[in-house]
């Protein structure tokens, strides 16, 4: 089952390597049948009526719903590429500006420390030798032999707004009222958790 659609997925791509818009439109087709695996998975391999068992996490249609939600997910960060693109282009207008530095990092606080918290440890993080995580690493299942990779370029603006957030706010602490702020948000956790 779905042995066409994922080889239609993996038809476009070159070495595994995609460009968004491939990805984009590759969900764009399958989206019904993202629905269909979604809403049935439990009714038609459960073990049970209306809780999951593992013959539901091992099924066909569980394994389509989790390469069409990683590959989701990856389209959903790309579309803060635009705006990354112009915060970088505003930056570089205040680099000499402590203070416009500070009121920078304040805005990009909430987009750069949560909703990007993961991005780079998600995506650019496969190899052990930095230099080879090129290319973004959005889905891998041994058992499917199947990677995916998106092109750096597609992304090139994010990483770049990502790694320049976390050098000015966690190295050179631009804004250190903010980062006490999430230190303290650490300390408060329970200690079994950190
Ligand atoms: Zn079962």
């Amino acid at each position: 089952m779905f042995q066409r659609e994922i080889k239609e997925l993996t038809s476009i791509g070159k070495n595994n390597i995609y460009q968004i818009s491939q990805i984009e439109w590759w969900l764009l087709k399958n989206q019904e049948n993202y629905k269909c695996c979604k809403e049935n998975n439990i009714k038609l391999n459960s073990c049970f009526d209306d809780i999951g068992c593992a013959c539901g996490m091992n099924s066909q249609e569980n394994k389509f719903t989790s390469l069409y939600e990683n590959l989701s997910e990856a389209t959903e960060f790309h579309r803060f590429e635009e705006y990354a693109k112009n915060e970088l282009t505003l930056y570089k207008s205040i680099i000499s500006d402590k203070s416009k530095i500070k009121e920078w990092l304040i805005k990009n606080e909430k987009i750069a420390s949560e909703f990007l918290s993961t991005f780079l440890i998600y995506y650019l993080n496969y190899s052990e030798i930095e230099r080879d995580n090129y290319h973004l690493l959005i889905f891998r299942s041994e058992e499917q032999n199947l990677d995916i990779f998106i092109q750096r370029t597609d992304f090139e603006n994010l990483i770049e707004f990502k790694e320049l957030f976390d050098e000015l706010y966690y190295v050179k602490k631009f804004y250190p009222e903010g980062l006490k702020r999430i230190e303290e948000k650490i300390n408060k956790l329970p200690k079994y958790l950190t």
